[in-house]
């Protein structure tokens, strides 16, 4: 019926990113990400309640209330504008599907224990959190093995830019905390992180930049994309890819990847990774400058 992503993409295209710097009066610098897509919330009525169930196996549909007569469901801004040339919805609300996050920095500083702190740089840590509200089901509270890894990863990234040297004996802590998440949240994390850094005023040899690119089936024929959503990661025989690069330079700080992909399909994705990254780029460069434009007009 319809040749497209689940949610209405194009496969090179990213989900919608808004960064803004400097937003908690407390950090020493900080950010707030959103990266998703906005959604409208449209009518079916019950006697289409079969159709709608078939494209919520094969679309990004979910329901959202089930009415006497009618259900709600929530459609991606672009699938629905697919859907409407096929017969008219009525439109009751909006929403939006997609990561949310808070970065904040603090540092460089002493580091608490002492012992930790290294006399010849400074040392970066990263904690990655996902609130309990964040997910579909209600997460446990605690760091699990997930946020863990996540937050070594990430810190292992970051740590490679800082000019750690520069400040022997400290500590520069970064908390990043996913208020929403529907995939590629470390990306997103370390995304917002490098403008906090930046927030901060941390000297940095570059940007980092980071996105999860990959393979799904798009009609049954497997397909380099950018940017997944849970549904699309959870597809049967979907790669998962979360890469950060030095956008200037195009060093790899950080490459995951689950599932299994032929050699040509990596450098297809790593290829795709980079192109993309340049994009988010001049989104992080932009928070910055807004922040610098605020900070001049109010002095
Ligand atoms: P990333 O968010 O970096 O892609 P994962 O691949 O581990 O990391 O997770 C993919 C997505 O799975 C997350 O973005 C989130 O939407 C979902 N997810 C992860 N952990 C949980 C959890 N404990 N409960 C529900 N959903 C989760």
């Amino acid at each position: 019926m319809i040749r497209m992503r689940s949610d209405g993409r194009e496969p090179d295209e990213l989900r919608s990113i808004r960064i803004e710097a400097g937003v908690l009066e407390r950090a020493d610098g900080s950010a707030r990400i959103e990266w998703g897509l906005k959604t409208k919330r449209i009518l079916v009525p019950r006697s289409e309640e079969q159709h709608i169930r078939e494209l919520m196996e094969q679309y990004y549909i979910k329901m959202h209330e089930v009415r006497e007569k009618d259900l709600v469901v929530d459609v991606p801004e672009k699938l629905y504008k697919k859907l409407k040339e096929l017969r008219d919805y009525e439109v009751v609300g909006e929403g939006f599907r997609g990561n949310i996050a808070v970065v904040a920095v603090y540092g460089p500083r002493e580091p608490i224990p002492k012992h930790v702190g290294d006399p010849y740089k400074a040392i970066v840590r990263f904690a990655y959190r996902m609130a309990p509200f964040s997910v579909p089901e209600r997460k446990r509270p605690a760091p699990g093995r997930r946020e863990i890894e996540i937050s070594k990863v990430c810190k292992e990234a970051l740590q490679r830019v800082v000019f750690a040297e520069e400040f022997p004996m400290t500590a520069i802590d970064v908390f990043a905390e996913l208020l929403s998440s529907d995939a590629g949240t470390r990306v997103t994390a370390l995304t917002a992180a490098a403008v906090a850094l930046a927030d901060a005023g941390i000297p940095m040899r570059d940007m980092v930049t980071a996105l999860a690119v990959g393979k799904i089936p798009v009609e049954g024929k497997e397909t380099i994309v950018a940017d997944l959503t849970k549904f699309e990661e959870d597809l049967e025989g979907a790669v998962d890819l979360p890469i950060a690069i030095t956008p200037r330079n195009e060093e790899i700080l950080l490459m995951q990847m689950d599932g299994r992909i032929t050699k040509d399909q990596l450098e297809e994705a790593v290829e795709l990774a980079i192109k993309k990254a340049k994009e988010i780029y001049e989104i992080q460069k932009n928070a910055l400058k807004e922040k610098y434009r605020r900070v001049v007009q109010n002095e």
